[in-house]
């Protein structure tokens, strides 16, 4: 049995189709865990959705009454990118409810993995870039409103700008914000995280690395968090469709090693969301995800939490 269970819903697909974000990544990658053996089907545990109440703990009503109802306006569809549907809506907030969870088992446990999730382009009022509902936010605000933990971190590594999160946490200093990606990239309006990394196209493993390395040791010397969540974009890869940025399967693995071992060394725990990923080839999308989980077993099987 794995050191910490993989959270992951059925539902979790926004059935898009053919469009260039792959819904169905998560059911692959759950089926490639499964059939690599890597996991055993106990390993995972299905979170409910996230109720409204918690919907609002990161997001205007108007929004979450427009996300349920289905009544967008066409300045919404188009802003979010994908088409509405029920399944799309209901997929969102089993995202929210999925992260939320893996947050809580992370508290217990060390580390908690959701197969969904890094809807980090979703704002309070709107959402934007495939992101309707914003699921780091979501969790952090209902566990620190449980009083699980006061401070947190979150450490975004998609290869776009986590606008969405930077904003939802502007003047909320319970919560530090690092956010490291391609600056000549979506989104083209960067509000300010706690800690911003702007890289020029083409950065590969090595700059990569060392510059989030620098960044995130400050930011951890000096905010003290009790729950991070990594937001583990598999879009820095080098193929990638909608990336500028040059990392490969060994890089990608290195930064998710460095990330969660400072965080554990630290006794941190960790929340591990996927965000985005368009690799050409969907399959390796999915390596670089199946990559993170594995990095993951094995800092936990060094050092049990
Ligand atoms: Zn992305």
């Amino acid at each position: 049995m794995l050191p910490f269970r993989l959270v992951y819903h059925e539902e979790y697909d926004l059935n898009l189709g053919d469009h260039v974000f792959p819904s169905k990544k998560f059911k692959w990658l759950h089926d490639r865990l499964i059939r690599t053996r890597f996991a055993a089907p106990e390993d995972f545990v299905t979170p409910p959705p996230a109720s409204s109440e918690d919907l609002l703990l990161a997001h205007d009503a108007e929004w979450v009454v427009k996300i349920k109802s289905g009544v967008l306006s066409y300045q919404d569809i188009l802003r979010l990118e994908i088409p509405y549907s029920r399944q799309m809506a209901q997929a969102f907030c089993l995202a929210c409810g999925g992260t939320l969870l893996a947050a809580q088992l992370a508290i217990e446990s060390g580390v908690g993995f959701n197969i969904g999730g890094g809807f980090h382009h979703a704002f309070a009022d709107h959402g934007e870039g495939f992101c309707a509902l914003n699921d780091i936010a979501v969790a952090i605000r209902r566990v620190q409103r449980d009083g699980a933990i006061r401070r947190a971190m979150v450490v975004d590594c998609d290869v776009h700008h986590g606008n969405g999160t930077a904003a939802i946490f502007a003047g909320d200093f319970s919560v530090f914000t690092l956010s490291i990606h391609q600056f000549n990239n979506y989104p083209s309006e960067k509000p300010p995280s706690s800690l911003d990394i702007h890289l020029e196209d083409g950065v590969g493993d090595s700059e990569y690395i060392h510059r989030l390395e620098n960044g995130y040791r400050a930011a951890l010397a000096m905010f003290h968090p009790e729950l991070l969540v990594y937001v583990a974009g598999a879009d820095p890869y080098y193929e990638d469709q909608l990336g500028g940025l040059s990392l490969t399967f060994d890089g990608l693995m290195e930064r998710d090693r460095m990330v969660l071992s400072e965080a554990l060394h630290r006794r941190i725990p960790v929340a591990i969301v996927l965000a985005g990923g368009y690799a050409r080839s969907a399959e390796d999308t999915i390596t670089i995800h199946a990559n993170t989980a594995a990095v993951a077993r094995d800092l936990l099987q060094k050092s049990p939490w």
